[in-house]
């Protein structure tokens, strides 16, 4: 077994682990990230959310070319799926961007290792690759990510029933589709096979989409995916899924059984928390099977911290890349935070859905009084002109001091929109600050603006 030292070892190569290197690298740490896949990037590069808008944006663009180009007088025959194709540019997507974390990983002198880590002791990992390795660390960083959540009854095998990973490169289009889960994983990759021409079931457990965001605009999203051909069944208690020769069988409880040829589950992930060596330094693990660890990213371990999906909080890469940066800042300045009230998050749907602070339904709860502004995109001229003009601003401002209490937009390019509202948001900002605001025209983040000004009702395109 080779010894190694480093003054940092991350374990995982996620966006969380690997921004989290390359801070604790430019901070003058000697750094090292063990990662068991031969590319970097974790999930979110891998199978997750760069293939995944990839093939959000071809399947867009076919359906686009499909049905909406005629009404721009632009008239296109013989439009044809060519899927391999697409899946093959998605595959380049990934190439080159994980190829690009190994450039910034030379660039900032971080040593890689391939394959295991494990915590073997205290300021000791093993790398269980092809050659052995040991590497001594006075800081251990955890970032691990999460793995699919299983379903009691389901069994994935790896092609007709599977997770993102297999929905992201399905051979050909499914017939019928059934998606168990309307959470951010169903809707998009649902939305990527309906457009491409598969019947989409949508089996959801609540009586809503989108568990967690904003109810009226969930609702809305509901109609407009129903719209486009979706077929949502909430209320929907999936209790089993199996594959034969003809197809998969889907099995509702309280209701008929649905026949289809493929099922992508999509029912949440958990922590990836197993076989990490957390037994020899005396790490426990929630009761979700999360790291636990305090403000600053410290587990019960000394010198051993955790970050991203594998801890508290929402699932989210960029919420992964802030704890990582604040991780190492803090270990090596003392100094380090992320504003947990600011995370974004975004639904990469036709329109986009993005929220960010608090909901309408978690102000009542808290007893916050609150002003309500809204503004649709359909009185917009930039949305008109793009022929988009589904959905709307929403923002939520404390009823008493203004304060921007939470954002929540769906429609066009609402993952960029949701930007200004976080930057705001970050700054204290009032509703009437958004509002002062001078917002280029004709762009849709004018629909920010106006749904600033209706706070205090005074719009003027409506
Ligand atoms: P999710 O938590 O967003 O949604 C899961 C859905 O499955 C919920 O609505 C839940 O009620 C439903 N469900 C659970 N058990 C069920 C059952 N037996 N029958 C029917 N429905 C059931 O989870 P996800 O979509 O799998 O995504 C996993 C994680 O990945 C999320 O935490 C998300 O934040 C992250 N993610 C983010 C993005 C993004 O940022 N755009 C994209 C994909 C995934």
């Amino acid at each position: 077994m080779t010894q190694h030292n480093h003054d940092l070892v991350v374990i995982g190569a996620g966006p969380g682990g690997y921004v989290a290197a390359i801070r604790a690298a430019q901070l003058g740490l000697t750094v090292a990230c063990v990662e068991e896949e031969k590319l970097l990037g974790g999930v979110c590069l891998r199978v997750g959310c760069i293939p995944s808008k990839a093939m959000l944006e071809s399947s867009e663009h076919y359906a686009v070319a499909k049905n909406d180009l005629r009404a721009h007088g632009i008239n296109v025959s013989g439009v044809e799926l060519d899927l391999a194709t697409m899946l093959k540019r998605k595959d380049g997507v990934v190439r080159t961007l994980t190829k690009g974390v190994e450039g910034l990983f030379k660039k900032n002198a971080i040593t890689r290792y391939e394959g295991r880590g494990r915590i073997a002791a205290a300021g000791k990992v093993t790398v269980a690759g092809k050659e052995p390795v040991e590497i001594t660390a006075k800081h251990i960083l955890l970032a691990p990510g999460s793995i699919p959540a299983p379903l009691k009854g389901v069994a994935f095998d790896g092609d007709l029933i599977g997770s993102s990973t297999e929905a992201l490169s399905y051979p050909t289009v499914p017939t019928h589709l059934v998606v168990i889960g309307a959470g951010y994983i169903g809707l998009e990759l649902g939305s990527v096979w309906q457009r491409l021409g598969s019947k989409v079931t949508v089996l959801e457990y609540l009586d809503r989409i989108l568990p967690g965001m904003d109810l009226e605009l969930a609702r809305e999203a509901e109609k407009v995916f129903k719209k486009q051909g979706i077929e949502f069944r909430l209320g929907a208690k999936v209790t089993g899924a199996s594959a034969g020769k003809n197809g998969c069988v889907v099995t509702v409880e309280g209701a008929e059984s649905i026949s289809c040829d493929r099922v992508l589950v999509a029912v949440g992930r958990i922590p990836n928390t197993k076989d990490l060596g957390l037994e020899t330094v005396k790490i426990e693990l929630d009761a979700r099977g999360a790291i636990p660890i305090d403000d600053h990213f410290a587990t019960a371990a000394p010198g051993v911290y955790a970050i991203g999906d594998a801890v508290r909080g929402p699932m989210l890469a960029h919420k992964a890349e802030e704890e990582g940066i604040a991780c190492v800042e803090h270990i090596v300045t003392g100094y380090g935070h992320v504003n947990y009230n600011c995370i974004p998050g975004v639904v990469y749907t036709h329109p986009e859905i993005a929220t960010v602070g608090k909901t309408e339904e978690q102000l009542k709860e808290a007893g916050t009084a609150f002003r309500k502004g809204v503004f649709p995109f359909i009185a917009n001229g930039r949305a008109k002109a793009l022929g988009q003009t589904e959905g709307r601003v929403k923002i939520l401002a404390d009823a008493e001091t203004d304060r921007v209490l939470g954002v929540h937009i769906i429609g066009p390019r609402a993952g960029d929109l949701i930007a200004e509202a976080t930057a705001a948001m970050e700054f204290g900002a009032s509703s009437e600050d958004i509002a002062r605001c001078c917002h280029a025209h004709p762009t849709l983040a004018e629909v920010v603006k106006e749904a600033a000004m209706a706070v205090a009702g005074r719009e003027i395109h409506i």
